[in-house]
């Protein structure tokens, strides 16, 4: 890959500096497949005439588009008054920001090429925890002048269009250092006519799966009080032998339901790659989706090569994983990268996340909503086990979709407000729970002894005042 600012084919993959792809379908066709997430703030960077509004028509519901001039229109009937700039921009920062609130994909249609002029709305993504995205319109001036020459409607001054092509040259070096997660440069009128976008729902939105699931809480390596929980609950566990003659459970839930984890699969535990391998191999069958916990994080960044601390379990984890074909902590590290950081299923009525989820962090992407979903609302504090102080964040919560979580061992699952931590300590000498949803009956079974110490007593449900 080239250094620099500039994208460069590499076997028919366009690449850019930043990392991010766009995708020839077929070298031959010259095909280029934006892809653009559902969570996405787009923003069009390009010279007046350059077609980013025809563009946007083209593929983009026209709800979907907050132009400037449709906003200069709306104030005063011209798309063209200058005067009525400011409140322009005013109008279109106030629909984009109530548009991110709607969790709606929403497209800048304005030049966008000073710093300035995107910096507010790069903030607006940041603040709503969005993801951002540029398509960049670099067809040269010419055919911007051109085009411009021959609109009907209104035709913008040659020199301002001159001005932009070389704000243009500015805007693409300070894109590269800007929060964009997205990038694409179309840098012809063909390019621009072949794109097509492709909308992908960020993993974390699973609304269109209605259930119903079983949520079981943290299993920290507990294989055999795994496979017990779900007997109790109905799954057939079958003994099959894998590729070397190993007998290894199966598992087959009742029809139609879906067995969901809050994460911290392994570690402390007896067998964490027992656990792991049978959410793997339900996880492929479409039966199984964990979120990703704290370990597994912790897990997964060792397994990437990363310099991690050995302690919490994580050392009984990679002595177990020795006794495992390599080929078992490589397909462990490809599946804890596919982990989400939380799961909204069921319409947006049921979220899981590893410590829980304030409602306004549900169904977004950024590094809050990661650190609250894996450490739960933590001061950066700790207290004196050395363990870090948590805000009670399930006591202010009063969103209407059902949290269930874990990550806190208490001594039996505890409902709050709608949330419910289904923790109970299992790996600690406790029980392992499961939440069935819809009915929200909760199933337990004690663990076979305590295989680890807590570093603090299991925390105790506080009862719903009025009792
Ligand atoms: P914007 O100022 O970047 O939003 O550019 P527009 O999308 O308004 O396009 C400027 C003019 O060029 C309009 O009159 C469009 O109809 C025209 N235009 C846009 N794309 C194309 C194209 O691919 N081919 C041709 N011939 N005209 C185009
Ligand atoms: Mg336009």
């Amino acid at each position: 890959m080239r250094a620099g600012t500039q994208p460069a084919r590499l076997n028919g993959v366009l690449t850019h500096p930043a990392g991010r792809l766009l995708r020839l379908t077929s070298p031959a066709d010259k095909t280029m497949e934006l892809i653009i997430p559902e969570l996405s703030l787009v923003l069009l960077v390009g010279p007046s005439g350059s077609g980013k509004s025809t563009f946007a028509h083209r593929h983009f519901r026209s709800t979907e588009i907050v132009s400037s001039d449709r906003c200069r229109a709306m104030i005063c009937d011209d798309e063209n008054n200058q005067i009525v700039s400011r409140e322009a921009f005013e109008l279109l920062h106030h629909v984009v920001r109530q548009r991110l609130l709607w969790r709606r994909l929403t497209v800048v249609d304005t030049t966008n090429l000073q710093a300035e002029a995107r910096r507010p709305l790069i903030d607006l993504a940041r603040r709503y925890h969005y993801l951002t995205c540029a398509i960049v319109f670099d067809v040269g001036e010419a055919v911007c002048q051109q085009q411009n020459a021959a609109r009907v409607e209104r035709i913008v001054p040659a020199h301002i269009i001159a001005q932009h092509s070389q704000a243009l040259s500015r805007a693409l070096v300070g894109l590269d250092k800007e929060f964009f997660t997205h990038r694409y440069i179309l840098r012809s009128r063909d390019e621009i006519d072949s794109a097509r976008i492709r909308r992908i729902p960020i993993r974390e939105d699973r609304r269109d799966d209605r259930g119903p699931f079983d949520v079981v809480g943290d299993v920290h390596g507990c294989l055999d009080e795994l496979l017990a929980l779900l007997n109790l609950m109905g799954y057939r566990i079958d003994m099959a032998p894998d590729h070397f003659g190993i007998p290894r459970p199966r598992v087959e839930p009742p029809p139609g339901r879906k067995l969901l984890f809050v994460g911290d699969l392994g570690d402390r535990g007896p067998n964490t790659p027992g656990v792991l391998r049978l959410i793997m191999d339900m996880a492929r069958r479409g039966q199984a989706m964990s979120v990703l916990g704290n370990h597994d994080n912790k897990l997964l960044r060792k397994l990437r090569g990363n310099n991690v601390q050995l302690t919490h379990g994580l050392t009984q984890t990679l002595e177990q994983l020795e006794h495992e074909p390599p080929e078992l902590a490589d397909a462990i590290r490809d599946f804890l990268e596919t982990l989400p950081t939380h799961l909204v299923l069921d319409r947006g009525r049921l979220v899981v996340a590893h410590a829980g989820l304030r409602e306004d962090l549900h169904g977004r992407v950024s590094p809050r909503v990661h650190s609250f979903a894996l450490f739960g609302d933590t001061t950066g504090e700790t207290d004196e086990a050395g363990l870090p102080i948590r805000l009670n964040w399930a006591a202010d919560y009063h969103g209407a979709a059902l949290v269930v979580y874990g990550h806190t061992p208490t001594a039996e699952a505890w409902w709050q407000n709608q949330t419910v931590n289904i923790d109970t300590g299992c790996v600690f000498g406790g029980r392992l729970s499961a939440l069935r949803y819809p009915e929200r009956e909760v199933v337990s079974v004690a663990a076979r002894r305590r295989y680890a110490e807590a570093a603090r007593a299991f925390l105790t449900p506080t009862p719903p005042q009025g009792l």
